[in-house]
């Protein structure tokens, strides 16, 4: 099988177009074609014959198919099942904001860290994505927009919080990263990508020094570890105290917050001395939280709290003077909301 062409970044490319030797010119002038145009098709005449014909005989620009969208009818959230070449399925979610959107990119098929809360931990993990993979997402959702939502493909934020644990497949997350800020393609300012983990500290140290810039989102979930062993079982491994302690050594630049997400769930961790807690070990930081009330998927043995205890705890945070906010219901009429996506449709 040929290796994709969307595996490439730029400093790859040009390596091979310097070995070749190729005009220089080709590196830039694939990169704004295939991710500045988003254009799927050859670039017939921009570079010379040989080095066309050179990338058509030995690299694979096919992308992902779409074998099911489901668009939700109460917010417009848009989520796609992708097939892969072998046969493998992902799920991608577009969530609209203002007639822009934020998309949730899968960086495994399915997922080894087995959290309590999570449609696709429950399947384990059964490959990590290629980079490839990963920018192939983004290409099919931004052309399924441009056919069907013309005039709206904008898609301003990356975050990869869909299916597997970004950091766990560590390579290939930096690679893909790697791409969508390069200048001469997608050019994604690095404020808009956010990596989400749930706590795999050696992942969390290489972010630290291979990609600095780029937004972290941890899923804590509970401030109290037996709580949070319970739903994310790394935290026996990677206890949620030090991996705080790590991210609190981490220098991050003035505009840069780090996001902790919580999901609410009923009459388990949504009370008062749950927030409570959660305020105190993380005020004063560079914090930002992200309030989900949980997402209930088949055969879940979680509920969903009322808007009413969400909006009390939120209360208790805003004490501890913490910007909060409340999120992650969009789509969930067609499971496309945070844990709720799997591999099988
Ligand atoms: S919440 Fe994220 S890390 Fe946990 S099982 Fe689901 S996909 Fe994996």
């Amino acid at each position: 099988m040929k290796p994709s062409f969307y595996d490439l970044t730029y400093t790859d490319l040009e390596t091979i177009v310097e070995r070749h030797g190729f005009n220089n010119s080709v590196t830039p002038t694939l990169f704004n074609w295939f991710y500045k145009k988003k254009r799927n098709s050859p670039c017939h005449n921009l570079i010379s014959k040989p080095a066309l014909a050179f990338f058509e005989r030995y690299y694979d620009f096919s992308l992902p198919e779409i074998d099911t969208v489901y668009e939700s009818e109460k917010d417009r959230t848009v989520k796609f099942l992708f097939k892969l070449n072998d046969g493998q399925k992902v799920e991608t979610v577009l969530i609209p904001f203002n007639n822009k959107y934020s998309i949730c990119l899968s960086s495994q098929v399915g997922c080894a860290m087995n959290c309590a809360f999570c449609f696709t931990g429950e399947q384990g993990l059964k490959r990590n994505l290629t980079t490839g993979e990963m920018i192939g997402q983004f290409l099919k959702a931004w052309q399924w927009l441009a056919e069907n939502r013309p005039g709206e493909e904008r898609i301003l934020n990356i975050v990869f919080m869909g299916q597997g644990e970004p950091l766990h497949n560590f390579d290939a997350v930096k690679k893909a990263c790697e791409i969508f800020l390069s200048q001469f393609g997608f050019s994604v300012g690095v404020q808009k990508i956010t990596i989400s983990t749930a706590g795999y500290l050696p992942g969390l140290k290489r972010w630290n020094r291979e990609m600095p810039g780029v937004n972290l989102a941890l899923s804590l979930h509970s401030p109290f570890s037996e709580k949070r062993d319970e739903l994310i079982p790394i935290n026996r491994k990677y206890p949620l105290d030090e991996v705080l302690a790590y991210i609190d050594r981490i220098a991050l630049n003035k505009k840069q917050f780090v996001t902790y997400e919580y999901i609410l769930i009923k009459d388990f961790n949504d009370g008062p001395l749950d927030a409570e807690k959660l305020g105190t070990l993380l005020a004063g930081k560079s914090a930002y939280i992200s309030l989900i009330p949980f997402n209930p998927f088949p055969g879940s043995r979680y509920r969903r709290p009322d808007m009413q205890t969400v909006e009390r705890f939120k209360a208790v945070l805003d004490t501890f003077r913490i910007p909060t906010l409340i999120r992650g219901v969009k789509g969930d009429d067609v499971l496309a909301a945070c844990g709720q996506l799997n591999s099988n449709g």
